[in-house]
């Protein structure tokens, strides 16, 4: 091995990758036995949740659920039909008229979020694990983000119910004798339809559940159909921290589901994350009933590596940012644009990483690779990088992918023409381009030329460099010096096609309320 090869792999071996770096945020546990919470959660009759309780579905179509660390069905879940999802809508449309839910005080709606965390947080670990088994991503994985973000999440969004509020304000415009005082209400929007993806099947669905809630909406949740359970086990935690019956509901089934929600009448409001194609029938179905809509999509996020930053840093930093749940992120880095004398020793370094990275079940403490969720995306990622190879772009592979289960061995795509579809489109799996560029100039220029706008990351020591990009990069979040850092007081959302409006933040429920202006005389 040359010099320059060995002390590059000395180096990348003391680089965390990927996983790690949630293992040691959340602090090594080792393997766990599967709860048996967890065990008799999957061995039940799945139904739809429906006015506070599980109720069979009126069809008799089953959705099978696998596990893709072994490709083997773990649960089966009722596939909706449209008589369902009327009465799910029906019954939030009840509970919202008759104000059981929005017309409580907001410290009693608070409290009850509160208590739903306290909930989640007394079985982490089940529903850690739980999630691992649906979707695949590494337990460390689950428990930091899946779990213990979404813990916070729903403490956040409780705290937001209390601190909902109008203005008073005078008007201008002559009324003869008759002095006026104008305020404004902000009230609940109605019925909320959350569709959700099945990156992030808990933590997506509680993005759709606690703005309605916190706001006093009611809402019917239609997880993915790759991923339904954890939403369901979360309806049921939500009953006993007290949401009332009918307030929140979840029907399971595929796009048609989602589709029959976009369309209802009695929906006021569609919370929708997914790809940009869905997303655009979603939009379009809002328009037509004139809903309220928000659209979280997906991304093609660019990192701009300038020739003053430090490797020992970027390099953990783009694996991390990149490689996270297998690149299903809509805000993973996909495209890295780096100044030319850093291209080398960073494309070394970022194959010798993934090279060395343990493939592995995500219930296998060890593995810092996981599968992807569902033999479909699967194919559609290995099919994307053969058809690049075979267009005859240099491709480097890493750990060799196990033989079961819905792995794909990651992929250094070295300089691929812009043209290349793999270049340009989402293609959500462990996928990471690299192009040399000859300025800062330049990689902005190409850093923006996507139809996304989601994400971005600057790297380098250089503030006044990072300050100057970070404004001309069109994207909804930029990080200076990392990655994919998400949080309940940052508004997260897209610009271009990767969505409209945004979520989180102290506005967070601008998007679940309506202002309505009293005016009066006296
Ligand atoms: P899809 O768009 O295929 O599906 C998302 C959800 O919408 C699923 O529940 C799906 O049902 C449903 N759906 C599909 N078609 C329609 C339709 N015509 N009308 C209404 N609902 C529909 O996305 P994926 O599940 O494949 O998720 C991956 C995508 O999500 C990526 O593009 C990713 O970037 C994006 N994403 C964006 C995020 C963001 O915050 N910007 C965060 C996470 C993911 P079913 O799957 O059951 O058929």
């Amino acid at each position: 091995m040359a010099p320059v090869e060995q002390d590059m792999r000395q180096r990348t071996s003391r680089w965390p990758a990927a996983q790690d770096i949630w293992r040691l945020r959340m602090g090594y546990s080792g393997p766990h036995e599967i709860e048996s919470s967890v065990t008799s959660f999957l061995a039940r009759d799945h139904a739809l949740f429906i006015d506070g309780q599980f109720v069979r579905a009126t069809g008799t179509d089953q959705i099978a659920v696998d596990d893709p660390a072994s490709g083997k069905v773990i649960a089966q879940v009722s596939s909706a039909s449209s008589a369902d999802v009327d009465a799910a809508i029906s019954s939030a449309h009840t509970a919202f008229e008759d104000g059981r839910w929005r017309n409580l005080r907001p410290a009693d709606r608070e409290r009850i979020l509160l208590r739903l965390a306290d909930l989640l947080e007394a079985r982490a670990e089940a529903f850690a694990q739980l999630e691992t088994l649906e979707q695949g991503k590494s337990i460390h994985m689950s428990r930091a983000i899946e779990v213990g973000a979404s813990i916070e999440w729903i403490r956040y969004a409780a705290g937001l119910t209390t601190k909902i509020s109008g203005r008073t304000f005078d008007v201008s415009l002559p009324g003869g004798p008759t002095r006026w005082t104008s305020y404004t209400r902000r009230e609940p929007v109605g019925v909320v339809a959350g569709i959700v993806p099945w990156n992030f099947p808990l933590m997506i669905a509680l993005w759709k559940v606690l703005p309605a809630l916190a706001s006093g909406c009611s809402i019917v949740l239609k997880p993915s159909e790759i991923t339904p359970l954890t939403a369901l086990w979360l309806a049921e935690l939500a009953r006993e921290a007290g949401v009332p019956d009918g307030v929140f509901n979840v029907v399971t089934g595929g796009g048609e589901v989602g589709r029959w929600l976009s369309v209802h009448p009695l929906v006021a409001k569609i919370s929708f994350t997914g790809s940009t194609v869905a997303g655009k029938a979603v939009g379009t179905a809002a328009i037509d009933g004139m809903k309220r809509f928000t659209l979280e999509l997906g991304g093609k996020n660019p990192a701009i590596v300038l020739e003053d930053a430090i490797l020992d840093k970027v390099v953990p930093g783009l694996l991390t940012g990149g490689l996270l749940n297998g690149g299903q992120v809509c805000a993973a880095v996909s495209r890295i644009y780096v100044t030319r004398n850093r291209f080398d020793p960073l494309c070394e370094a970022l194959e010798a990483a993934i090279q060395a990275m343990v493939m592995g079940s995500g219930m296998d403490p060890a593995a810092q690779l996981t599968p992807l969720a569902s033999a479909t995306h699967r194919a559609k990622v290995e099919a994307s990088i053969q058809q690049a190879a075979e267009a005859g772009v240099l491709i480097r592979r890493g750990a060799q992918a196990p033989a079961e289960g819905h792995f794909v061995s990651p992929a250094l795509v070295i300089d691929p023409d812009e043209k290349t579809p793999l270049a340009r489109q989402e293609v959500f799996g462990p996928i990471l381009s690299i192009t040399p560029v000859e300025s800062e100039e330049e990689a902005l220029q190409r850093a923006n030329d996507s139809t996304y706008g989601l994400a971005a990351s600057i790297w380098t020591q250089d503030i006044d460099k990072a300050m100057a990009i970070s404004q001309r990069v069109q994207s909804g979040t930029v990080w200076i010096n990392s990655h994919v850092f998400i949080d309940p007081n940052m508004p997260f959302g897209g610009m271009k096609m990767s969505g409209i409006g945004r979520d989180f933040g102290s506005a967070w429920l601008d998007g679940y309320l309506e202002e309505k202006a009293v005016c009066i005389a006296h």
